[in-house]
């Protein structure tokens, strides 16, 4: 085994064959003493020239998708070697594929990469996994009409002597395979800037067709916004040192690469349809790329918690009632539609890792915890999580959350992330609850009697605390109640004549209720 330390990608494009043709130059640092070395490389879309070491070829194999490089003795300590490939494109822009698109259909050229989970080894031969994060040099050779855009900083821009430029990119901060990203255009390049909370400038840059200019100028015009707010929250801008990016792409794409998200450009109005999604990729610039799931079974980490910010941003420019809103339309989906735990089943099933129960069900978790711990506890968990030392730059488990929710909270969470997060459950999602209520009248005042039924207490039975609200003529009373039998069985006393009783009035629990 070996922890991947660089890659120097060097790529040309040829627009007439669509395919990518160069070479990256592998820095690995072996955990032990090797002499083979592994690495994901796509059997479909990836042709292996030669592998160089010392100006040496190397013996290769290349089946199953991954590339075995035969060093020739055992090395322990840092190597460096070169291979040499031709990337042909079977990838169209679809949302559920990847690889890299190029769309020739209009006047002027459009290629983009989308990666994630596992199509960077689609494009470039490289250790393919969530958990090896490496810094990356990204040269790529465009026609002189085109521009290519990539993670991190713009060192340089070449003219080459054959009608063609070499744009250099690089990035010092870590970095997740799945992150690396490219594409190129006849891009305008649109500027700003925006000073970090720990008063560092940098760079807004938007890649935009010029087809879209004024529009964009539009529904780009809150990303300051957004960065002041995530940053309010949960710490400094990630990647300070180096840039902001968005850059419209061809096809379905649209995704968080570091420092450069990608969006969809038909997504581009001019009218703000664009926003929810804008501040869920730049959310993931926190939650997903400075803190990385380790696998792709704790997805969540990043998905859940990018639909839940989405939430939270509404909330923190337009109120309480914006995230309610948002939270609600998450939990508003058909019975048994998130069925299964959070911690996904599949690390290779694209399906199952982009289940729909990750996004929306993952945000809603992080929405009941909000109730049970009260929002200062809350956001403060938050933000220890995604500021953790330990974690930035790096990975997480589930566990890792958790640890840190029981931590700052002080309380035993135990019961509510087994309950929502591992328990497997294939037919049911949320608890099924039957409730009853009647009043009657005492000398002083009036009982109210609540019946809670929990139906689906057989399939399994969940701990609920939640809130009970008697409405009078006068007043609202509120209790908050704890739901963990099958039969709950209570009675409340009141001064004034009560008109209602209503459960979980602001929606904080996923439940479904039947009279
Ligand atoms: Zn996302």
């Amino acid at each position: 085994m070996y922890d991947a330390l660089h890659y120097d990608i060097n790529i040309k494009i040829d627009l007439g064959n669509k395919i990518l043709i160069g070479y990256v130059n592998y820095t690995i640092i072996p955990n032990e003493p090797l002499n083979i070395v592994v690495i994901s490389a796509s059997n479909a879309t990836i042709q292996i020239d030669s592998i160089v070491y010392n100006r040496k070829k190397l013996n290769f194999k290349h089946n199953a998708n991954h590339l075995y490089i035969n060093l020739e003795r055992f090395y322990s300590d840092t190597v460096n070697f070169k291979i040499f490939y031709k990337a042909i494109s079977d990838f169209n822009g679809e949302f559920d594929k990847g690889g890299v698109y190029f769309d020739l259909s209009g006047d002027t050229p459009k290629i983009a990469t989308s990666s994630q989970p596992f199509f960077t080894r689609k494009w470039i031969p490289s250790k393919d996994v969530p958990y090896d994060k490496v810094t990356a040099d990204i040269k790529i050779t465009v026609p002189d009409t085109l521009v290519a855009v990539s993670n991190g900083t713009l060192i340089d821009v070449t003219n080459n002597t054959d009608g063609t430029k070499t744009y250099f990119w690089s990035t010092k901060y870590p970095i997740a395979s799945y992150l690396i990203f490219f594409a190129v255009g006849k891009y305008e390049v649109l500027e700003d800037s925006f000073t970090s909370i720990s008063n560092a400038t940098f760079p807004i840059q938007y890649f935009v067709f010029p087809e879209y200019i004024e529009k964009a100028k539009e529904d780009f015009n809150n990303t300051k916004k957004m960065l002041k707010f995530m940053e309010n929250y949960f710490g400094e801008y990630p990647f300070a040192k180096e840039k902001y990016g968005i850059v419209l792409v061809p096809g379905e794409l649209m995704m968080e690469n570091q420092t450069i998200t990608s969006i969809k450009e038909d997504l581009i109005t001019g009218k703000g349809d664009v926003e929810q999604f804008l501040i869920h990729e730049l959310a993931h610039q926190w939650f997903g790329n400075l803190v990385t799931p380790k696998s792709w079974h704790h997805l969540w980490l990043s998905e859940g918690f990018a639909n839940y910010i989405q939430a939270l941003y509404y909330e923190y420019y337009l109120g309480k009632k914006w995230y309610h809103y948002i939270l609600n339309f998450y939990m508003d989906r058909d019975f048994g539609s998130y069925a299964g735990p959070l911690v996904g089943k599949s690390d290779t099933s694209f399906n199952d890792i982009f289940s729909e129960r990750i996004y929306f069900k993952g945000a809603i978790v992080i929405h009941m915890l909000r109730k049970i711990v009260g929002d200062s506890t809350f956001l403060k968990i938050l933000k220890t999580y995604i500021t953790n030392p330990v974690f930035k730059y790096s990975n997480v488990t589930t566990e890792n959350f958790i640890e840190t929710c029981k931590q700052v909270s002080g309380k035993n969470l135990g019961w509510f992330f087994e309950q929502w997060i591992y328990t497997d459950l294939d037919s049911i999602d949320r608890p099924v609850l039957k409730f009853k209520w009647n009043k009657s009248q005492l000398k002083t005042g009036y009982k109210v009697n609540v019946n809670i039924q929990q139906l689906t207490s057989e399939i399994y039975n969940f701990t609920i605390p939640i809130e009970l609200s008697i409405i009078t003529n006068k007043d609202t009373l509120n209790y908050g109640i704890i739901i963990n039998s099958q039969v709950e069985n209570l009675d409340f006393f009141c001064e004034d004549e009560p008109q209602d009783v209503i459960i979980d009035k602001d929606n904080w629990v996923f439940k479904k209720i039947v009279n």
